[in-house]
């Protein structure tokens, strides 16, 4: 799963194919119409890859060779392009982790609910590696001692695969611009949620407040309060801070592991 870049002899061996794959340029800024149209085709094409994987919790686990299968020649040259961006390219200065590639022992987290609106409703299934499950297991024991509530991981693992994929799904929701999009999505290696050394887990309450629908409520929570005193204390770190130097925006939500002291 962790393969590194072998999986392009491989499929293009497998698909037969003798043509080069074009280049993109990609206007960072506002990517121009074949780039917007190749991107919505892409999309299209992965959809009925993407939805049986999102619907049975496996999307996060996603590869690389499953990622460009479907893939026409013109598909593949625009991946490849997106592929190889780097936040240094779009004059961000977030770190690049790289694409991991060691044994991160995942682990699912096992069947999570939360109440919306009174309404039981079961999240996406997550992974973690096992140490930080381990450790967050711990964290939420005591914080449901002290507060009587805890928090659930609405996101944790995530491929750099899938990573990417988010990327091509909600750039147009930001315009086409990969810029504004790399304010809220990472592109794939700078992630902290695919690098399991510095593994991220965004956060949801009980009651369904999270981050990406109700940021300002998520910071209003005594959950929030609570981990800003303790977390630390469990390994966890809060990634992005208000006025972060990342010029990524404030997520009250997503902490990233850095291992305990004790
Ligand atoms: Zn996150």
């Amino acid at each position: 799963m962790f393969r590194r870049a072998r999986w392009l002899p491989e499929v293009v061996a497998a698909a037969g194919l003798v043509v080069s794959p074009q280049a993109w340029a990609l206007n960072v800024e506002r990517l121009e119409p074949a780039e917007q149209a190749v991107m919505e085709s892409l999309l299209s094409t992965l959809e009925p890859v993407l939805a049986p994987k999102k619907a049975d919790g496996t999307a996060v686990l996603l590869t690389w060779e499953e990622l460009y299968a479907p893939l026409s020649p013109e598909q593949r040259g625009f991946l490849d392009s997106m592929r190889a961006l780097r936040g240094a390219d779009l004059g961000a200065t977030s770190h690049y982790f790289g694409l991991f590639d060691g044994d991160a022992a995942l682990t699912p987290v096992g069947p999570q609910t939360i109440l919306k609106n009174g309404v039981p409703t079961p999240l996406d299934p997550q992974h973690l590696p096992r140490v930080v499950l381990a450790a967050y297991q711990r964290m939420m024991e005591t914080m449901r001692q002290d507060l009587g509530k805890g928090l659930l991981v609405e996101s944790g693992y995530r491929s750099s695969a899938y990573q990417l994929y988010l990327f091509l799904y909600y750039a147009p929701k930001h315009g086409y611009s990969i810029r504004e999009t790399n304010r809220f999505v990472a592109l794939p290696g700078h992630s902290e949620h695919g690098h399991p050394p510095r593994q991220a887990i965004d956060f949801i309450n009980e009651a369904g407040i999270n981050g990406e629908d109700h940021p300002e409520e998520f910071e209003a929570l005594p959950e929030y309060a609570w981990l800003q005193a303790h977390a630390r204390t469990y390994g966890f770190v809060l990634s992005y801070p208000r006025d972060n130097p990342h010029h990524t925006a404030f997520e009250p939500w997503h902490w990233h592991y850095e291992g305990s002291s004790d």
